[in-house]
């Protein structure tokens, strides 16, 4: 009885929080970007405090900025002018798969699963700019706020804060010039 006890009041619970009304436009009014790393799924979002409804969620493979006017730069634009949102979480993660990526390997992948050898060729400027690995997680965090703080497209008003996330902790740091930044 114990246990479905325990599961009636965790039901209980979760049906009050469900009851808030959820919106499309955040209650948070943020937008993150972050990557598709399997390890943040239902871990960020509770690191962070977030609940359904308070942020927009973008993700990609290394939460990479690889075409500026790109799909990433389209869903910011829209989080921005048609959902309110005033400012940017860039979050990279240590032990990030695109720091780490093969990319040997994943043409090898790819021509073997039949993906024809001219639509790899075809990929601007190449294969290797246009999957944007990169050597240091931290790095690309630096780099991707950099290029989005230069992005005509997104309002000077509008922060970009570039954090690290560690996958296996669910720590949090804040980029500072540079550095990593965790408050007391
Ligand atoms: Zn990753």
């Amino acid at each position: 009885m114990a246990l479905l006890h325990d599961v009636l009041e965790h039901n209980a619970q979760w049906v009050a929080e469900r009851s808030r009304p959820v919106s499309k436009a955040p209650h948070k009014k943020v937008v993150i970007f972050t990557c598709m790393d399997t390890r943040l799924v239902d871990f960020l979002e509770p690191a962070l405090g977030l609940k359904r409804g308070d942020a927009q969620m973008i993700k990609n493979a290394g939460a990479t900025l690889v075409d500026p006017g790109g799909g990433v730069v389209r869903s910011l634009v829209v989080a921005i002018h048609a959902l309110g949102c005033g400012e940017i979480f860039v979050i990279g993660h240590s032990d990030c798969g695109m720091a780490q990526i093969d990319e040997e390997a994943l043409r090898h992948s790819m021509v073997s699963q039949g993906v024809p050898e001219e639509a790899i060729a075809a990929l601007r400027p190449s294969l290797h700019e246009w999957l944007g690995g990169f050597h240091d997680p931290l790095g690309n965090v630096q780099r991707v706020v950099g290029l989005l703080r230069e992005n005509p497209l997104i309002p000077h008003g509008v922060p970009v804060h570039g954090l690290m996330f560690d996958p296996a902790s669910g720590s949090l740091k804040m980029l500072v010039d540079g550095y990593l930044y965790a408050p007391e």
